[in-house]
């Protein structure tokens, strides 16, 4: 399959207030935040697998890859790439936005607690968390970091405590809508 390179600029689909654009002919504007918000809230240097599913639609249908990113820097940038189909991207413009988490990774870890722990995701558990707007700012971070390994969508923390946070807001069916703050 032929690869297709994207380059995008974060500010094209922004408003003046710094949101995003609300396009209901298109996802890529959620798509480029959310593949962001997983690149920035970690180290530079190195790809990893988010479980950002794949923009592309190639033949109407869905791509079902799940998204590598990477952060480069200086010059700052956010790449994206598809395993599954091969499209792969460069996003600029980002830098002080919303969704630039660059700071929220280089706070000194609390003393005290220990490294790693784990908790699982459905798919549908990850998409509530990540647009949820009541996490605490940590806690949001904890769940933009989430990685997709041997087929799992994995959040790991410094403490137990951001994983069950975010997990508790995870609206559940037998609660109804109103039962979850992100509902
Ligand atoms: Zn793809």
């Amino acid at each position: 399959m032929r690869a297709t390179r994207w380059i995008t600029d974060l500010r094209h689909f922004m408003t003046v207030g710094g949101r995003l654009v609300s396009d209901r002919r298109t996802s890529l504007p959620a798509y480029l935040s959310m593949v962001v918000e997983a690149a920035t809230a970690r180290p530079a240097g190195s790809w990893v697998p988010s479980p950002i599913r794949c923009y592309r639609r190639p033949g109407r249908k869905g791509c079902q890859g799940r998204i590598h990113v990477y952060r480069a820097e200086s010059p700052d940038l956010v790449e994206w790439a598809c395993p599954a189909c091969g499209a792969f991207g460069i996003i600029t413009g980002w830098e002080a936005s919303r969704w630039d988490l660059q700071d929220a990774w280089t706070q000194p870890p609390v003393r005290g607690h220990t490294p790693s722990h784990e908790v699982e995701l459905s798919d549908d558990e990850y998409t509530a968390l990540r647009s949820c707007t009541e996490l605490m700012r940590e806690h949001r971070v904890t769940v933009v970091r989430a990685i997709f390994r041997d087929g799992r969508i994995v959040l790991s923390g410094s403490s137990g405590e951001a994983c069950s946070e975010a997990r508790e807001v995870v609206p559940r069916p037998e609660e109804g809508p109103r039962a979850s703050p992100c509902a």
